[in-house]
């Protein structure tokens, strides 16, 4: 079971777990399986909650990479940081762009939406959409800038993996 993640705006109302169990679910299933520590350091995934017009409710998964790439970024090469290359809130952004009849109602990302790109994004196209994250890079940053806890190692514990 997830542990309850944490929310942007503060006040927003409790996050549907459904979302960072469709998060896990989407890491346990895949192939490969992303569970492992170097795959949860490498690769971001973002769940949103949506209702379609019929009131019948959703839930859309994209990681940060697509399937094909992922081979790619499990071959023996430098692990790519998950803030770099396509980023999963932006490939979610696109899906729901082409099917406006559905409506975002919750945004999880195992990492807060990166400050230059997908915040001011989802801040444009989702306004009053709240957010769920694991992961801020911001909270764990020493005095001078370097990382003192890093993704993985938080997606783990909160993962139970
Ligand atoms: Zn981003």
């Amino acid at each position: 079971m997830p542990r309850i993640p944490n929310s942007k705006p503060l006040d927003s109302p409790r996050c549907d777990l459904r979302l960072p169990e469709a998060a896990l679910r989407y890491r346990r299933t895949a192939n490969p399986v992303l569970t492992t520590p170097q795959a949860l350091g490498a690769i971001n995934v973002t769940a949103w909650l949506y209702r379609d017009r019929n009131g019948v409710v959703g839930i859309q998964v994209n990681p940060n990479v697509t399937i094909a790439e992922l081979a790619r970024v499990y071959g023996p090469a430098a692990t790519p940081d998950a803030e770099v290359g396509l980023h999963s809130e932006g490939l979610a952004a696109d899906w729901f762009r082409t099917r406006p009849d559905l409506t975002v109602i919750q945004i999880f990302s195992e990492r807060v939406p990166c400050f230059s790109m997908c915040a001011p994004m989802l801040r444009h196209y989702y306004p009053g959409v709240p957010w769920y994250y694991y992961y801020d890079s911001n909270s764990w940053r020493g005095n001078n800038g370097e990382r003192i806890r890093r993704a993985g190692e938080i997606l783990r514990s909160a993962y139970g993996v």
